[in-house]
């Protein structure tokens, strides 16, 4: 009888690849986990249980062929598990990387349920897509057959880049229109390089361009552009993101030295790509030889803290007015963030700034319980009277969240529907908008979200335009 390949999980336990020792990575902006070795991948691969109805595969939002690709792995038919993998997710090898999977795939993985540690499933798709790429196997799409119709996408983000793979492997034209010198969205230049290396995200994009996809950089679409776009493609998709940062208006918010959470991540991820960044440069968001607190609690302002602690900060603090259980951020994360020396101040809240000559020298900090369940069940923070301290700071971060920009302004297309939170509205299959052949995908219809339903947008929005440039040429052929 042959030798059953899997279901291993009872005699072998879960084991992540390497992580670096905090004092190491503190020092750099490499990735903190090292890639498996390939016996190493066999061998986690072979802990799956083989379900019938996989919990992973369904909570994964791509719904990916989990259960397929690990048991290819796991009998080393590696090139096919990455055929399966990529299948169903553009990007395998940075959703491995940077999804939350305790969140989502390991989260229902039912050997955990039973004891014995998820698969570890994110790392695994890594190694596959990883290898695929070391081996030659991830080729720049060539189309069978190049069709007339043309797409414009404004937006080079997660979203907007699968839609434009899907299409292009489609044959259709696509144009991807980015404000940004460089295209990847958030992926390139929200996102810091300990958690995604910026060159498996500039190896995505060249491989799209040697695959046919046009891309118009440094183009900020405005009304003007707007127009040109809608008149020179037969369909339009608006993946543009959230990037208005939510604001703190309290006393002494307006002082030099209090800064958004998206200028400072980007200024830091430009200068890993050697660009000169005159704010960097003049110390004005670089957190060297600075006292740094961090506001906020979800997975910017871990991306904050760590990268001041990189920069070299004296010391770095996070202020949160919940407490840990109650934070949005992955615990991952937070894990991470402690290890490299950010220390957490829980259920605290910023109440005001103080500073010397126009300069912050300290956040007014407000001390907090959790008090009872608000209608969403989840505890609302109370302030404790008389428990205020300052706590010193010469650099404030504010990570509080991201909002929609006023896209129908900016675009000049008041016919273009919004959701009262300012978010595009969308079939959520489709991406259609109100407007005929405009179609949205991302977080500027989700609101603020992650990457892998980015792509999930991106890839069913262009299923929904191939379908439609489909019957459109079915009916003029008749
Ligand atoms: C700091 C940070 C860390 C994150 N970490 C994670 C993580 O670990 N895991 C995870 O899954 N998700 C994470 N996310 C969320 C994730 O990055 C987003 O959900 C995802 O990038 C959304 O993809 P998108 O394509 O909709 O938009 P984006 O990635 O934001 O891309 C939008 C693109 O549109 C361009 N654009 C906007 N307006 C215009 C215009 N008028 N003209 C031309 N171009 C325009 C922008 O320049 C940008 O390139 C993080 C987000 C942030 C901010
Ligand atoms: S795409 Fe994300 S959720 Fe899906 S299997 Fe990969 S890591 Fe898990």
């Amino acid at each position: 009888m042959a030798k059953q390949p899997m279901l291993k999980f009872v005699q072998i336990d879960r084991d992540m690849p390497q992580k670096r020792d905090a004092s190491q990575r503190r020092e750099d902006f490499d990735e903190i986990y090292a890639e498996y070795a390939d016996a190493k991948a066999q061998e986690q691969s072979s802990r799956c249980s083989q379900c019938g109805v996989p919990y992973c595969q369904s909570h994964c939002p791509l719904h990916n062929n989990i259960p397929d690709w690990l048991r290819l792995t796991a009998t080393g038919r590696l090139e096919e598990a990455y055929q399966v993998s990529q299948a169903t997710n553009t990007f395998p090898e940075i959703c491995g990387r940077i999804c939350p999977q305790d969140r989502l795939c390991e989260g229902n993985c039912v050997i955990e349920q039973s004891g014995h540690g998820t698969v570890t499933i994110g790392s695994v798709e890594k190694y596959i897509t990883d290898t695929a790429w070391e081996k030659g196997w991830v080729k720049p799409v060539k189309p069978a057959q190049e069709r007339p119709e043309s797409v414009g996408i404004i937006g080079a983000g997660p979203g907007g880049l699968a839609a434009a793979d899907m299409l292009r492997r489609a044959g259709v034209q696509v144009t991807i229109y980015d404000r940004y010198d460089r295209a990847g969205g958030l992926l390139t230049y929200g996102i810091p390089g300990f958690k995604l290396e910026k060159d498996v995200v500039m190896r995505r994009n060249e491989q799209l361009e040697l695959g046919g996809v046009e891309f118009v950089l440094n183009c900020d679409v405005d009304a003007d552009i707007f127009a040109t776009i809608q008149a020179e493609h037969d369909a339009v998709i608006i993946a543009t993101g959230v990037y208005k940062s939510r604001d703190l208006a309290m006393p002494g918010s307006g002082a030099e030295g209090i800064e958004k959470a998206i200028d400072f991540l980007t200024a830091s991820n430009r200068k890993s790509f050697g660009d000169a960044v005159e704010d960097f440069d003049s110390g004005r968001l670089n957190a060297e030889g600075k006292k740094v607190v961090v506001i906020g609690g979800g997975d910017t302002a871990m991306d904050c803290v760590r990268t001041s602690i990189r920069q070299g900060a004296t010391s770095v603090k996070c202020l949160y007015r919940r407490d840990r259980a109650n934070m949005p951020g992955s615990q991952r994360e937070v894990n991470n963030a402690e290890e490299e020396g950010v220390v957490f101040e829980w259920l605290s809240a910023p109440k005001g700034f103080v500073d010397e000559a126009g300069k912050v020298t300290g956040v007014m900090v407000q001390k907090m319980r959790l008090g009872a369940p608000d209608a969403t069940g989840r505890q609302s923070p109370e302030v404790i009277e008389g428990a205020d301290y300052v706590e010193e700071a010469d650099l404030v971060i504010k990570a509080l969240g991201f909002e929609p920009e006023d896209l129908p302004t900016i675009f000049g297309q008041p016919e273009l529907t919004v959701t009262s939170w300012g978010t595009i509205k969308a079939q959520f299959t489709t991406g259609e908008t109100d407007m005929p052949n405009v179609y949205a995908v991302g977080d500027i219809v989700r609101g603020a979200s992650l990457v892998v339903w980015a792509i999930r947008d991106g890839r069913d929005c262009a299923e929904a335009i191939l379908k439609k440039f489909n019957t459109a040429a079915a009916v003029a052929a008749e």
